[in-house]
C-alpha cells in the first residue's frame, strides 16, 4: 500500500503540507491517528510516533494498517488528563491534530454520525463508552433553549429556534431514536426547502455536541504547547469555523509578546511570545483535491512553532 493511502478507511487531507511540516521530526504525536494516513507520512519522513485515537476501531485499523515498530498507540480523547500526561513524557517535536471524524466514522451505519434512513442516533467517536450520552439522549432530554443555542452556535442555523421548538414538540409524541426523527423535524422547522445541505450542518452540530468536541480542543491546544519540546511545531486541521475560530484564537495569542487580559494597566506575563505562526493565513485544499476529496472542501491548516526558548 503507498503511503498515504489508507484504502477504503479515509483519504488524508493536505498531505504535502503536512509532510513539508513534519520534515525534520524525530518525535511526533498524532493526536487523530484515524486510518493513520497522515501517520503514514510522518514514519516515512523517519521519525517515531505516538498515535493517538478516541476510537478504538480506528487505532485497531492503524495498528494494523502502519505496522511499524517506530509507533506506539493510545486509545483515548487528546484533552483526557492520561492521554495529555503520556504526550508531555513522549516530549514530542511534532503535534498534528487533523480534527472531526473519518469517512470510516461517518460510513458505518451503527456509529450514527450519517442521515441516511433508519441510522441510530448515537454519534459517540468513543464508542466504548456505554454510557456516555447519545446524540437521541441529547435530543430528548436537552431543555428547548439548549437546544436552541446548540442549534445556532455549532450550525449557525437562524432558524435555530424554530428547529428546536419542533424537536421539543415530536418528542412529546415519541422519542427521537433514529436519523429520520431529526430530519423529519428539521423538514417540518425549515420548510420543504431543505436538504442533505441542511442535514449534513444540523447531524455535524449534534456530533459537534456529543463529542465535546469545542471544549475538548479549547482545553487541549495550551497543554499540548507546553508538552511540546522547544522549537516543536504543531499542526492543526479543522472543518468547522467555530473550530478553527479557538485555533487561529490561540495561535495568535501565542505570537504574542503580551497576554495580559484587556484594561490590564502593567504587564505582568513574561513578556516574551510562545513561538511564531507558521501559516499567516490557513491552508485551505486546491481544487484539485477538493475534487478528488470532496471531504477536503471545509478543511484548514494552521501551524506554529514553539519558540527554541520554550
Ligand atoms: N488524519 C487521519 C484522519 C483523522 S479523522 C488520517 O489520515 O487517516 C479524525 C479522527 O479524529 C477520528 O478517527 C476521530 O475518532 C478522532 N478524534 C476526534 N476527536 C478526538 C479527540 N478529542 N481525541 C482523540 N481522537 C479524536
Amino acid at each position: 500500500m503507498k503511503v498515504g493511502d489508507t484504502g477504503l478507511y479515509h483519504t488524508p487531507v493536505l498531505t504535502g503540507v503536512v509532510a513539508r511540516l513534519a520534515e525534520g521530526a524525530r518525535r511526533a504525536v498524532d493526536c487523530t491517528v484515524g486510518g493513520g494516513g497522515h501517520a503514514a507520512l510522518i514514519l516515512a519522513g523517519g521519525a517515531e510516533l505516538l498515535a493517538i485515537d478516541r476510537d478504538s476501531e480506528a487505532v485497531a485499523h492503524a495498528r494494523e494498517f502502519l505496522s511499524s515498530d517506530r509507533v506506539r498507540f493510545l486509545t483515548g480523547s487528546f484533552a483526557s488528563p492520561d492521554v495529555v500526561s503520556a504526550i508531555r513524557e513522549y516530549r514530542p517535536d511534532f503535534v498534528l491534530l487533523d480534527l472531526g471524524v473519518s469517512a470510516r466514522q461517518l460510513e458505518v451505519e451503527r456509529r450514527g454520525f450519517s442521515f441516511r434512513p433508519g441510522v441510530p442516533l448515537d454519534m459517540r467517536m468513543d464508542c466504548s463508552d456505554r454510557y456516555a450520552p447519545t446524540a437521541a439522549d441529547l435530543l430528548n432530554n436537552r431543555s428547548q433553549d439548549e437546544l436552541e443555542r446548540l442549534f445556532w452556535d455549532n450550525a449557525d442555523e437562524p432558524r435555530a429556534r424554530r428547529l428546536a421548538r419542533t424537536v421539543v414538540k415530536r418528542r412529546r409524541q415519541r422519542p427521537f431514536a433514529v436519523s429520520d426523527d431529526l430530519v423529519g423535524a428539521i423538514r417540518e422547522a425549515l420548510g420543504p426547502g431543505a436538504g442533505p445541505k441542511d442535514f449534513a450542518r444540523i447531524f455535524q452540530a449534534l456530533r459537534m455536541e456529543v463529542n465535546r468536541e469545542r471544549q475538548e480542543l479549547e482545553s487541549a491546544l495550551p497543554q499540548l504547547l507546553d508538552a511540546m519540546v522547544p522549537g516543536g511545531v504543531m499542526v492543526v486541521i479543522a472543518y468547522h469555523s467555530g473550530e478553527d475560530r479557538i485555533v487561529k484564537g490561540y495561535f495568535k495569542a501565542w505570537s504574542r509578546a503580551c497576554n495580559c487580559p484587556p484594561g490590564q494597566p502593567v504587564c505582568s506575563c513574561p513578556g516574551i511570545p510562545r513561538g511564531r505562526l507558521l501559516t499567516r493565513r490557513p491552508v485551505r485544499p486546491t481544487p484539485q483535491e477538493v475534487a478528488a476529496n470532496p471531504r477536503a472542501r471545509s478543511a484548514r491548516l494552521r501551524a506554529f512553532r514553539k519558540s527554541d526558548a520554550g
